[in-house]
């Protein structure tokens, strides 16, 4: 079965769906106007991560005037090798209040899972974020592993600095720690991104 990549919300009334080149979900600009915006509102170009906003053209009861979406992405403004010209908007790379500015970098939590996820010997973790006294977010990934702390360490830092750039402090924890932590309150969902910010409590 072929699986095509779809980006929506109920606002906008229409969808970004890629076509079978899969190269980011088509515009429809008689539906929509996109814009991916800087956290200054200005509207950035091609290639650069912002937050998505968006004015909806069809719309009738409730249009909406550069709706922000508070998704993060880019767009592609090159022709499509369907034909199509119209811009298409790249994965949704985070929600614009999970941001993390960590040493200069940014980043958002669905990078780091996915950096953790493909590490096999990870068995389970949790990516926690927190204020320090200076208001700039600090990160401590907590990890269970089935190897000694010594070869996770030496396989995990490396990863992390070739692809991060940073190394984010690391808490080593068991298996069942960790899985305390992903669901405090009995809830259903594993938490595996663990928001301890002033700005989100
Ligand atoms: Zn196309």
């Amino acid at each position: 079965m072929k699986l095509f990549g779809t980006y929506a919300c109920t606002e906008m009334q229409t969808a970004f769906t890629e076509c079978r080149y899969g190269c980011g979900g088509h515009h429809q600009p008689e539906l929509l106007i996109v814009e991916i915006l800087d956290s200054d509102g200005n509207a950035l170009g091609a290639g650069a991560y912002g937050e998505v906003t968006i004015t909806t053209l069809g719309v009738e009861a409730m249009p909406l005037l550069r709706f922000r979406t508070g998704d993060i992405s880019s767009f592609d403004d090159q022709p499509c090798a369907c034909g199509r010209k119209t811009i298409r908007l790249g994965p949704i790379v985070g929600r614009k209040k999970q941001m993390i500015k960590y040493k200069g970098t940014t980043l958002y939590p669905s990078s780091l899972f996915d950096m953790l996820n493909h590490f096999s010997i990870i068995k389970e973790f949790v990516v926690e974020v927190f204020q320090n006294e200076l208001e700039s977010d600090e990160l401590i990934l907590h990890i269970a592993t089935d190897v000694s702390i010594d070869i996770c360490e030496s396989k995990l830092r490396p990863f992390l600095q070739s692809r991060l750039r940073i190394i984010p402090k690391i808490q080593y924890h068991t298996t069942e720690e960790i899985i305390a932590m992903q669901y405090p309150n009995a809830g259903r969902k594993p938490i595996k991104f663990l928001d301890r910010r002033n700005n989100n409590l």
